[in-house]
């Protein structure tokens, strides 16, 4: 009786083999549409990418502020709160306001991941080290990283060329190039270019196409 329409399909190993087939197409085709949703996403957040433009506003008074603020600020959440204020730095909608953080080894850190709807800015002691110190780390996390679209840096990253290492170019030659209004002397920027020696020794593909070398 079984004969007369074959084996059914629990006796059949080439309807089994059939049956794995189909199920490892449609895991394929699953992966490839949620790429292609990730893609689509990650588009439809494009934010302002490049900032390495100089600062537009007027630094008078933040440069009078420096002027009369030589020694460095103390380590806490009311210096960030009076650099924010000082240094006219606008607080992103991408990204909650800068925490102090005693624990973070870095000058700053923007955390963007998973599920957070708002990236999470943390501040560092070595962050502290002068008032325009304090400033540009502050610009550098919130004026470039809260501004950037990591989800799209992301896209980037997994085709292969290096979106996140060029989210980094950008924010510290935003640094530099707003040195001036952050009143850093030539040590600190010397640092700042030690610092994007070691971490970035090349340019990303990205950062020679938009910005060049
Ligand atoms: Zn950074």
């Amino acid at each position: 009786m079984w004969r007369a329409f074959g084996n059914p399909p629990w006796l059949n190993p080439d309807q089994d083999c059939i049956g794995l087939q189909m199920q490892q197409q449609a895991r394929k085709n699953l992966r490839l549409l949620l790429y292609l949703l990730f893609y689509f996403i990650a588009i439809l957040f494009w934010g302002k990418e490049i900032q390495i433009a100089e600062y537009a506003g007027d630094t008078t008074a933040m440069h009078k502020f420096l002027g009369q603020h030589p020694e460095p600020p103390y380590p806490s959440q009311a210096s960030i709160t009076t650099a924010m204020q000082v240094f006219q730095i606008k607080k992103s909608p991408r990204c909650k306001y800068p925490q102090f953080k005693r624990d973070v080894f870095d000058r700053g850190q923007t955390i963007f991941g998973g599920l957070l709807w708002q990236g999470i800015v943390l501040i560092g002691p070595p962050a502290f080290s002068s008032w325009g110190m304090l400033g540009s780390t502050l610009a550098h996390e919130i004026e470039v990283h809260c501004n950037q679209n990591h989800l799209f840096y992301t896209a980037i990253d997994m085709i292969g060329l290096d979106g996140h290492r060029f989210a980094e170019e950008a924010a510290y030659g935003y640094e530099i190039s707003n040195a001036k209004r952050f009143g850093l002397n030539p040590f600190e920027m010397s640092e700042i270019e030690a610092t994007v020696a070691e971490l970035l020794p090349r340019r990303s593909f990205l950062y020679s196409l938009v910005v060049g070398d």
